[in-house]
Formats: C-alpha cells, sequence, structure tokens
C-alpha cells in the first residue's frame, strides 16, 4: 500500500440553489462519499451517465466547491474544502491537478500545437527559457514534436488528446484526471490515449484517474471506482470489481467481455472461474474446460 495523495470523506454536492429549508428535498450529485486514491496509482472511475463522476472530478480540482460542512477533499497537502483556502492554494492545485475532457476541439485555445502545449506555463508566469525547455520536454515525452509547428485541428482525435495532455505536462502536475477523454474517438485514439497513462504512470509516477464507459480500460487499473447515483456502488481491483457482473448489470453496466462471457457460460452450469477480467485468461479457462469435457467422452 502506497501513501494516501488524494483524500475525500463524507463529501456530498448539490447543484440546487442553498436554501436552509429545502436541505432535505435537494438532489445531490455526490452524496456523502468517502474515497482514498494513492500516490501515483492508477484509478479508474465507471458509472452511467448522470451517476455523479464529473461532479466529483470537479469537486477534486477545485472548480466546483461543496457547502461547508459538506465533506473534505486534500490532494497532497493542499486542503481542497478549506473555506480560507487562499488563491495561492487554489493555483498550485490547478497546476497540481489537470482535467482532460471528452472533446479535444474544447480544450485547444491556440492555433498551433506548440502554443498550446505552451499555454498554460505561460500563466504560470514562468521564464520563457524554462516554458520552452518544458513544452519541448512535453511534446517528445507525448509524440507530437513533429506536429509542433502543425495547427491542432488539422489532427486526429487521439493526437489531439496527446496535445492536451502535454500542455497539462508542461505545468508539472502530480495528478491527471481524464473525463472521458477517450469517449468521442475511434478505437486507435482510444489506444493513443490509453498508452499515454500508462506512461505517465510508469514513468512519471503520475496520479492518474480515468472516468470511462469502456470496461476494457478499466482492466488495468489498480483500482476501480463504480458510483451510482453520486455513491460508491462497488470499488476494488478491477479483478474484485468484475467478478460482480450481476450488481454490475443492476446499476446498468456490464463487465469486460470476456468476463460476460464466462458469466453466461456459468450460468448454463458450465464451472469456471468467474474473476478473470484479461481475455486471453478468459479464452484459456474456456480452452482448459474444452478440454476437460472432450477427454471424458
Ligand atoms: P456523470 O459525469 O457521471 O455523467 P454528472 O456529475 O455530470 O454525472 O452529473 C451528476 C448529476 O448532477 C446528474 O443528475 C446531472 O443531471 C446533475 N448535473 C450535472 N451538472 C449539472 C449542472 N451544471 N447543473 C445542474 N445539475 C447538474
Ligand atoms: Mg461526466
Amino acid at each position: 500500500m502506497g501513501e494516501p495523495y488524494i483524500r475525500i470523506e463524507n463529501l456530498s454536492f448539490s447543484y440546487d440553489e442553498p436554501d436552509g429549508q429545502a436541505r432535505n428535498h435537494r438532489k445531490y450529485a455526490v452524496k456523502n462519499l468517502s474515497l482514498t486514491i494513492e500516490k501515483g496509482s492508477f484509478t479508474a472511475i465507471l458509472g452511467h451517465n448522470g451517476s455523479g463522476k464529473s461532479t466529483l472530478a470537479k469537486l477534486i480540482t477545485g472548480l466546483l466547491v461543496p457547502e461547508e460542512g459538506e465533506g473534505k477533499i486534500y490532494v497532497g497537502d493542499i486542503k481542497v474544502t478549506d473555506p480560507d483556502l487562499s488563491d495561492a492554494d487554489l493555483q498550485a492545485l490547478h497546476r497540481r491537478c489537470g482535467m482532460v475532457f471528452q472533446n479535444p476541439d474544447n480544450q485547444l485555445v491556440a492555433t498551433v500545437v506548440e502554443e498550446d502545449v505552451a499555454f498554460g506555463p505561460e500563466n504560470l508566469g514562468i521564464e520563457p527559457l524554462e516554458i520552452r525547455r518544458r513544452v519541448d520536454e512535453a511534446m517528445e515525452r507525448m509524440g507530437i514534436s513533429e506536429y509542433a509547428k502543425h495547427a491542432p485541428s488539422k489532427l486526429s482525435g487521439g493526437q489531439k488528446q496527446r496535445v492536451a495532455v502535454a500542455g497539462i505536462l508542461a505545468m508539472q502536475p502530480e495528478c491527471m484526471i481524464f473525463d472521458e477523454a477517450t469517449a468521442m474517438l475511434d478505437p486507435a485514439g482510444r489506444a493513443e490515449v490509453m498508452e499515454i497513462i500508462e506512461k505517465l504512470k510508469r514513468e512519471l509516477g503520475i496520479t492518474v484517474i480515468h472516468i470511462t464507459h469502456n470496461m476494457d480500460e478499466a482492466v488495468g487499473a489498480d483500482k476501480v471506482v463504480v458510483m451510482n447515483e453520486g455513491e460508491i456502488a462497488l470499488e476494488g481491483s478491477p479483478e474484485e470489481v468484475f467478478s460482480k457482473v450481476e450488481k454490475l448489470h443492476k446499476l446498468g453496466l456490464g463487465a469486460p467481455d470476456g468476463t460476460e462471457l464466462l458469466y453466461e457460460l456459468r450460468k448454463r452450469g458450465i464451472d469456471l472461474r468467474s474473476h478473470l477480467i484479461d481475455p486471453d485468461e478468459c479464452a484459456k479457462e474456456i480452452y482448459k474446460k474444452y478440454l476437460e469435457a472432450n477427454k471424458r467422452t
């Protein structure tokens, strides 16, 4: 177990107007949620539309602020929910925790890739030589150096998301939240983003939260969190969470394809292990059963 990086305690948030009397009738987007995320880990957050995933992400990054007494959030040593949070702390939080959103076109601001990557550090008031160094390094790491002088609009969806990530990297973050950043991409673009996430974790020790609808993208996570109506419905390793196929179905979700197949076969009375999530492992398990059955006949 590593050290905690993000700590959330009894967090609630409602978009409704604060109005003392109506408090019991309010609709909460996030409800009494507690969660710890370890430094340098990769957490996947799943949940159907409206389950509160984006709201949670915005609360962590300080884009939304809960009312006083509605829970606590710590990011590293910054107490995000401190009513006296200074502007300097808020700026430090924005630098530490970057967000990548669904639509790559909405987050690219400049007309040239390298200018876009420089936008964040420029806003931090970093000196030009250091910005140049950081921008080059971030573009190199994201494999977009050859597009440095190109217009972002000419790039593919996956490449655009790489530019967005490079722009955050240039601010030297500790944490990155991908809010359905793969949702608008084709399979190749999705694979590009998943590769980036793996790299951020492995090479830079960045704490990554990946919000997604795609179960397969959660298989490699250190921890999977399933949200439902603002609460955590399931939490654990991918094996733990995805072995609860029936519960996932009740929450309007599925398990990875291989796990679903094992589940369906088990329902038909075939004795197969339930916690497998890797397609190759699932295939091996089924093949093993097939060989056993052949031996008997
Ligand atoms: P998810 O990201 O899981 O789809 P959201 O966090 O966007 O879920 O939404 C959670 C709940 O909050 C939903 O009921 C949604 O309708 C509501 N909600 C989200 N954004 C707003 C907003 N800006 N104003 C009012 N209600 C909102
Ligand atoms: Mg969302």
